[in-house]
């Protein structure tokens, strides 16, 4: 089959690979009708998460049912399928309650990102544990918000959720990348007065306004978030790009007992934290990796039911033929490119 291959920094692939084939009675075979490329995805392409050369990359993807494990009693073979972009062992209470992250086997993994687990960037794709992993998409949900639904919708409303925010308060999303994008949509379905998005790429921070937010400038962030605040700072911030300074950047702008909740992915092996200020702010901070099928009873319903509209993040769609120039152009970030869809018949 087609699939988009990395063989090292920058150089991602379209080029033939073998078939995948299910492993067991508790997995499943999908084709592949549309995939995303997600900001997670660049972390391998820059070399900063280290990757054997020959991964087939992607963990967003949806597809049709072609084979099914006996195991397996919640999808049928031809169903129309989403599946989610972190797994489990699939078996485990935790697991079963869509607990990826929290898995008692120890086995959370993400599709694309080693060779044992290989990614949905392709023409098909074997999914272990597929019972919990899988999940029909529902009437009212399109293919692509199902895209969504596999990893950066789940991402934004998990970053929202785990902020604590109340009525009426001031919330930062620092980043407006497809995360930081859907972390607002997501924090303003816990009611704060005001949603901040600070970024340095003016047609994002233009998005973001179109979506409700108050965009800032990078470089003018310090002083509007102290003057908005009364020099108090925000009740919560969300941090939605990864790197040392925003997490930095996260501690200083939050008030005192307030959260910062951290989604961007981090790889550096130690991140300067500043203790004292922490302390003495009594500061919440939380970090995790997404537990995507766990946040699905929330998303489905507001996602069929038009309360939450993700797919305006989608600005590109392209073959999976063009992957390399897709890959090319994302981190680029040319053209006003945001989010690209994947078509693996083209
Ligand atoms: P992206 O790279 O498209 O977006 C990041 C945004 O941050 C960009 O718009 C960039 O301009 C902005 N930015 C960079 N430096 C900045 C600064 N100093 N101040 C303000 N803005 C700055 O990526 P994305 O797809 O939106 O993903 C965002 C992060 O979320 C990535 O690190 C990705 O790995 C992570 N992620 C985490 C999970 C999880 O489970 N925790 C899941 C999916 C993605
Ligand atoms: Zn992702
Ligand atoms: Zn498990």
């Amino acid at each position: 089959m087609k699939a988009l291959v990395l063989h090292g920094k920058g150089d991602v692939r379209a080029e033939s690979v073998p078939d995948p084939t299910p492993q067991d009675a508790h997995s499943a075979l999908v084709k592949v009708e549309r995939a995303a490329i997600c900001g997670s995805d660049l972390h391998l392409y820059h070399g900063d998460v280290p990757a054997a050369p020959g991964l087939v990359v992607g963990h967003e993807f949806v597809g049709e049912v072609m084979e099914v494990g006996s195991e397996v009693t919640n999808i049928r073979t031809g169903d129309h399928v989403m599946v989610s972009g972190v797994i489990g062992c699939g078996q485990c209470k935790r697991c079963l309650n869509g607990e990826v992250v929290r898995c008692e086997r120890k086995q959370t993994r993400v599709f694309g990102m080693a060779p044992e687990l290989p990614g949905g960037q392709a023409e098909a794709v074997a999914v272990p544990g597929a019972e919990h992993a899988i999940r029909r998409i529902p009437e009212g949900v399109s293919v692509e918000q199902a895209v969504l639904l596999t990893d950066i919708l789940p991402t934004g409303y998990f970053g929202a959720r785990n902020a604590d925010i109340e009525p009426g308060e001031t919330v930062v999303v620092i980043g407006a990348g497809p995360v930081g994008l859907l972390a607002l949509l997501s924090a303003q379905l816990f009611g704060p007065a005001r949603v901040l998005v600070v970024d340095r790429i003016p047609e994002r921070l233009a998005l973001a306004a179109e979506l409700g937010g108050i965009p800032v400038s990078a470089e003018h962030a310090d002083s509007v978030i102290a003057e908005m605040t009364n020099e108090q700072g925000a009740d919560r911030i969300i941090e939605a790009v990864g790197s040392d300074a925003t997490i930095l950047k996260a501690i200083e702008w939050v008030r005192a007992a307030g959260t910062v909740s951290v989604v961007g992915v981090n790889t550096s092996p130690a991140v300067p934290f500043p203790m004292i200020h922490a302390l003495m702010k009594d500061l919440t901070f939380r970090v995790g990796l997404v537990p995507v099928p766990e946040l699905w009873s929330a998303l489905i319903p507001l996602v069929a039911c038009g309360r939450l509209q993700p797919e305006r993040v989608f600005t590109h769609r392209m073959g999976l033929s063009e992957g390399a120039e897709a890959y090319r152009r994302f981190n680029a970030r040319e053209d006003g490119i945001l989010k690209v869809l994947l078509d693996p018949s083209r």
